[in-house]
């Protein structure tokens, strides 16, 4: 487990390192150990090679910080492990030996990530390092979303499908899942599925021999985001699907929460005088206003596209404000499916929260809609597994 090991790594670089500014590496809350050094030196080098592509040993040097001989040795053991590889010589007009460049063994490693959150029951893919999708592999519309063990056969069959077809080493399963997820991937409930007290993880583990990462999804959201596309330090996630999700992300670390659950914001209640349903029991819940079926069947009641953005859109705020003031927050990223989150919808939940938070009103808050909301757990789950095997994001 490689989990942890970001924390403050600039302090442990060389006295005279220049810490290169890094807006948009993960951290990890949790102590640091002496060991953990050298494994964050080899994090950093390969953080800058997802980042900026091939380098050579001297530019590795150059920007760590590190001496020649360090990043020699780095870039000789994670020649080792297969992480890194050398792309050729670099091309320059300066006299004498050509520098050989390295860079991250794209081309020669492979995810498998896998999304349970989709209306169809289960999507898997091979990924490459960047996030991009190979093959995707999804299980027939005729199945049923299957609970319990049933539901772990269906996961285990589509990974099963992703790796017949790999003919890369993989360095990881990255899976996103609705529910609860604590930090060692076992699910503490989700709905969807029946799973209580699950341990997802040490299932898939067992079963494929790879190592495994489980991520609510939202979180994998967000690390999408954050990683691939418009990520930033301070940002918020805010996702419609069948219920609605929050991820949060503060001085690039992961908001888990003390039980995990930090982001459960369906269930905030946004009028508790409201006669509304929701789908926990309760009324007046924010996903009985904002999840895509309740959006669906109030714009298929024969209320205007106006009357129905305008209420979702200030339900959504109500519950999102406090959190974008609290937070100092100023990158909301909005995502679902496209046609129902649009720049219409957007600009309902724009106007919502300008009304009730000042951050919201300031010239450099933005508000971004995904820009391929179906693909982003997949995505995500790719961040999650680069994060825990490489320290990179
Ligand atoms: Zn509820």
């Amino acid at each position: 487990m490689r989990q942890g090991l970001l924390i403050e790594l600039t302090n442990l670089m060389s006295s005279n390192a220049k810490p290169r500014h890094n807006p948009t590496m993960l951290r990890h809350g949790g102590a640091l150990l002496p060991s953990d050094g050298r494994e964050n030196n080899l994090a950093l080098v390969l953080q800058i090679l997802l980042e900026h592509g091939a380098h050579t040993r001297a530019e590795l040097s150059r920007v760590t910080g590190l001496t020649r001989v360090t990043i020699s040795e780095l870039v000789a053991e994670l020649l080792t492990r297969g992480h890194v590889v050398e792309t050729g010589q670099q091309e320059g007009k300066r006299p004498g030996k050509p520098a050989t460049l390295v860079d991250l063994n794209r081309s020669g490693l492979r995810i498998i990530s896998v999304d349970l959150s989709s209306v169809l029951p289960f999507t898997a893919a091979i990924m490459d390092l960047n996030g991009k999708i190979l093959h995707s592999f999804a299980l027939p519309e005729s199945h049923e979303t299957a609970t319990g063990e049933q539901a772990t056969a269906q996961v285990l069959e589509l990974i099963g499908q992703a790796l017949s077809h790999c003919d890369l080493p993989v360095l990881g399963i990255g899976i996103g899942t609705p529910g609860i997820v604590t930090d060692k991937g076992e699910v503490r409930s989700a709905e969807k599925f029946g799973w209580v007290n699950y341990d997802l993880r040490g299932t898939i583990e067992q079963a494929t021999g790879l190592n495994t990462h489980v991520l609510n999804d939202a979180d994998c959201a967000i690390l999408a985001e954050h990683t691939f596309g418009s990520g930033s330090e301070h940002m918020l996630l805010l996702r419609l699907g069948r219920g609605v999700g929050c991820g949060v992300i503060t001085h690039n670390t992961l908001v888990r929460g003390a039980q995990f659950s930090a982001g459960e914001l369906g269930h905030v209640k946004v009028d508790p005088s409201s006669t509304q349903r929701c789908s926990c029991g309760e009324q007046g819940c924010l996903e009985a206003y904002a999840c895509i079926p309740a959006i669906k069947r109030a714009l298929e009641s024969g209320e205007s596209s106006d009357e129905v953005g305008q209420l979702v859109g200030a339900s959504l705020a109500s519950a999102v404000a406090p959190l974008i003031s609290v937070l100092d927050i100023r990158n909301l990223i909005f995502t679902g499916p496209q046609d129902v989150v649009n720049a219409a919808l957007a600009n309902w939940l724009l106007a919502a929260l300008k009304e009730r938070s000042r951050t919201a009103r300031a010239d450099d808050f933005q508000l971004n809609i995904s820009q391929e909301p179906e693909h982003l757990v997949l995505r995500g789950a790719v961040v999650n597994v680069l994060f825990h095997e490489l320290g990179i994001s």
